[in-house]
């Protein structure tokens, strides 16, 4: 299902806030730079403090509550 986490009490420095109207979330988003740009893809964000991390760019994103 999803991969275990045990990083939960640490941020990581390429963490990335969303906002729920910005879901479905794709990677790399429309406002980020050519030079991030990777295969697009989906992230399984739904809910407020979900977070899922992007396969290609590592870039960590957080749905505000
Ligand atoms: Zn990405």
């Amino acid at each position: 299902m999803t991969e275990p986490t045990t990083e939960t009490d640490s941020i990581p420095p390429n963490l990335v806030k969303v906002k729920k109207s910005d879901l479905p979330l794709a990677c790399p988003r429309e406002t980020d730079s050519a030079s991030e740009l990777h295969p697009r893809v989906f992230l399984p964000l739904k809910n407020p403090g979900d977070t899922a991390s992007c396969r290609y760019c590592r870039t960590r994103y957080q749905v505000e509550g």
